[in-house]
């Protein structure tokens, strides 16, 4: 597991506390919410009755998706008894279909919820071979490697939506 960078690294002083944080897409006095908009099916590409599946803006890993829920609720410690009960399962459908896009060595599943107050995860696939990715510095790499195209986005979500 290495950084994407060379070194030597420099370590850097936190920055200053920013306390109260202030509101998140979809909490009072925030952004509005994004999967609870009118847009929120621009980039779906697979959805249930609980379950929405999506197509990133931009990565440069294809293949990763992001899966909210239908209902509005942060985390898990607020997950509807009924959504609580299907996520393993669906979490298990999504690794699956990201693996059969091929070339995949590990699916990453990511809750950070810094962003939007709306219960969401993402899958990220590590390329095979790629253990110098590996781990917690993945998303450093897909931050320091070229976008994917529009189109390699939507091929991969195509495929992924058939593999559900
Ligand atoms: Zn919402």
């Amino acid at each position: 597991m290495t950084l994407p960078y060379a070194e030597p690294l420099t370590v850097i002083a936190p920055a200053q506390l920013v306390v109260p944080e202030p509101p998140r897409r979809g909490e009072e006095g925030g952004e509005p919410c994004f999967p609870c908009s009118d847009h929120s099916d621009d980039n779906l590409i697979w959805s249930d009755d609980i379950w929405t599946l999506h197509s990133p803006g931009q990565t440069a890993l294809p293949g990763s998706v992001w899966l909210a829920s239908r209902a509005h609720f942060d985390s898990f410690a607020d997950m509807p008894p009924d959504v609580a009960a299907t996520f393993g399962a669906v979490c298990g459908r999504v690794e699956l279909a990201v693996l059969a896009l091929g070339d995949v060595g590990r699916v990453h599943l990511y809750r950070w919820g810094d962003g939007g107050a709306h219960f969401h995860v993402w899958f990220v696939p590590r390329p095979l071979g790629r253990l110098d990715m590996s781990g917690a510095h993945l998303m450093a790499w897909e931050d320091a490697m070229p976008a994917a195209t529009e189109e390699q986005i939507a091929e991969a979500g195509r495929r992924i939506s058939a593999a559900m």
